[in-house]
């Protein structure tokens, strides 16, 4: 199903996004050496309930999982890149961590996601791979207009993966989002530009660039639900909700300055 958001859902699609882009954002500033991925999720818990939101994660429950997640959450560590169960683990200086989080707030859904370096450590090729992830959002972003086509986006984030060096996985990418989490249309992040869903103003997108260092295969861990990198190396992802205007991409969960 592929829905278009009228004004009245789109401000409330507006609202959901500044309140992801706030939560997501101060786990970020809060996360030091030493935080646990449960408290994490603990903050995270608390910050939807305060807002008087409900969180996409908790009754989770796709073929693909095992049973609901029951997490408000999700933390990946290092070679962890998608659907980190948070567990308890306490983080590490240089450890790179990947939080991604979606709401809903009045009917409306959000998801971003944002990958960094805890502590002080330098990790110049971890860094150099989540800017990639950033720069490929961006270009997805850029892409992102009416007329324009799903191929067109997923070959403007494919491109910049590819030129830095990086596999694509396009098992998992972006996707429709809206009154749930997950609609059509997938977004994968490569393809061929000119295929694919035409774009029309009102459609919310989640884009969601993500890489790991030296392979495009994933394990699945033992907990049933975390994918990790098949060779076990570092990985990043990149994530923000677009709504399609008029005049282009509108990205609802960009964090406010004064929270950066
Ligand atoms: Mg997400
Ligand atoms: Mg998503």
């Amino acid at each position: 199903m592929i829905e278009i958001l009228g004004p009245t859902e789109l401000a409330r699609a507006r609202r959901t996004g500044k309140l992801v882009a706030r939560i997501l954002q101060t786990l970020r500033n809060r996360t030091v050496v030493g935080t646990n991925l449960l408290d994490i999720d603990r903050w995270a818990a608390a910050m939807i309930e305060e807002a008087g939101a409900s969180s996409c994660y908790v009754d989770y429950a796709p073929s693909f999982g095992r049973g609901p997640f029951g997490h408000y959450i999700c933390t990946s560590v290092n070679d962890a890149v998608l659907h980190g169960l948070p567990h308890d683990y306490s983080l590490s200086d240089g450890d790179l961590l990947s939080l991604d989080i979606a709401i809903t707030l009045d009917g409306v859904a959000a998801d971003s996601a944002v990958s960094f370096i805890v502590g002080e450590s330098s990790h110049p090729s971890s860094v150099a791979m989540i800017e990639a992830t950033q720069t490929a959002l961006r270009a997805g972003i850029a892409a992102a207009k009416p007329g324009a086509r799903i191929g067109d986006l997923s070959y403007a984030i494919g491109s910049v993966l590819e030129d830095a060096g990086y596999q694509v996985n396009t098992q998992y990418g972006g996707h429709g989002i809206g009154s749930t989490m997950h609609q059509d249309p997938h977004v994968p992040n490569a393809g061929r530009p000119g295929r694919g869903y035409k774009l029309r103003p009102g459609l919310l997108l989640a884009l969601e660039p993500w890489v790991m260092a030296d392979t495009a295969e994933l394990v699945t861990d033992g907990d049933g639900w975390t994918l990790r990198s098949a060779t076990g190396c570092r990985t990043a992802h990149s994530e923000h909700t677009i709504a399609i205007t008029e005049d282009g991409a509108e990205i609802l969960t960009a964090p406010a300055p004064d929270q950066l």
